[in-house]
């Protein structure tokens, strides 16, 4: 059985692309929808401030195993994201989301199982803690 909400959002995004439906510009679109993600993430370092980038080398030590590295390994960032910079992110995220389905319509494939083969395989990493 279909997850619906993600069925849904597939088929709305196909009703909302009746006259953009050009590979071309949907894969131009994927790319530039991924990059204005990025570049609202940056904007709330650089324009807003509610979070920083510290980031500096790793130095690891040679003894570490699997599991140590996930408390080693960091996100760079600190602080908390502000309300305006939360839905200006929310809102290039869920773009890019749009043009992800778009490009599985138009490549005949369902987003939902493609949510499926993932998880299954990052649980197939977990087992062995390389996430
Ligand atoms: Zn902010």
């Amino acid at each position: 059985m279909k997850d619906l909400l993600c069925d849904q959002f597939q088929n709305t995004v196909s009703e909302m692309m009746l006259c953009h439906r050009s590979i071309l510009e949907i894969l131009s679109k994927v790319q530039e929808s991924g990059a204005r993600v990025q570049r609202s993430v940056v904007h709330s370092v650089t324009s807003c401030g509610c979070q920083k980038i510290v980031a500096n080398k790793r130095s690891l030590p040679k003894e570490a195993t699997l599991l140590d590295l996930k408390n080693l390994f960091d996100s760079h960032l600190s602080g908390t994201l502000c309300d305006n910079c939360r839905d200006s992110i929310e809102n290039e995220i869920g773009r890019s989301l749009f043009y992800m389905a778009a490009l599985c319509n138009l490549l005949d494939l369902n987003l939902y199982d493609i949510f499926i083969k993932e998880h299954k395989q990052l649980e197939i990493l977990r087992e062995y803690n390389l996430t």
